[in-house]
């Protein structure tokens, strides 16, 4: 489809990058093209408008997912709620700590972010192994969020991320091997 090729096409790799070995993608170029953005955002509201009959928050990642996610919840008329790397949200939070390929991170979220039952899609631009989009919807679980979909703009297909998300939906829009 035009709008798929329009948004790959705004996607650029870094070898070695932020460590050797490591073939980095970026969406900068897609971010500063605004009619690859906006095809971007096309995209993903077509796909969650198709895929579900009622969303009430997009819940997105920091700090990328934070791109995304406000410009798609004003797309789909819902609020945004902010997972953060901890230490940065003020009052009640829930934390969770996680390992990454080296080394640990932990992630957390304003206690009042989402009432229980509430149906959340999960936002971020790049699914890797998925330990982060893990430890989210463990997070949003705890709130006892009804998590609907974690959605990504990229989907690194070898590193199998999807598969640790077990039973929760996944989708995203360009894969990579
Ligand atoms: P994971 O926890 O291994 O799935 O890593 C996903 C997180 O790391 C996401 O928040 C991404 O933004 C970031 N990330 C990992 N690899 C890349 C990359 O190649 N490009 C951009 N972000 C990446």
């Amino acid at each position: 489809e035009d709008k798929l090729r329009v948004v790959r096409d705004r996607v650029r790799s870094f070898p070695d990058f932020p460590v050797p070995g490591v073939l980095f993608r970026d969406i900068s170029p897609l971010l500063k093209d605004p009619v690859a953005f906006k095809a971007l955002i096309d995209l993903l509201e077509d796909h969650l408008r198709a895929s579900f009959p009622k969303i009430d928050v997009i819940a997105g990642l920091d700090s990328r997912g934070f791109l995304i996610g406000p410009p798609l919840a004003q797309r789909l008329g819902v609020g945004f709620v902010l997972i953060r790397k901890k230490g940065k949200l003020p009052g009640p939070t829930e934390s969770i700590s996680y390992s990454l390929e080296y080394g640990k991170a932990e992630l957390e979220v304003q206690s009042d972010a989402v009432e229980a039952g509430q149906k959340v899609v999960i936002v971020d631009d790049l699914l890797a192994t998925g330990g982060t989009m893990r430890a989210a919807c463990e997070l949003l679980a705890r709130l006892k969020a009804d998590i609907l979909e974690c959605l990504v703009v990229i989907e690194l297909k070898a590193l199998r991320g999807a598969a640790k998300l077990e039973a929760i939906r996944f989708h995203s829009l360009l894969q990579y091997d």
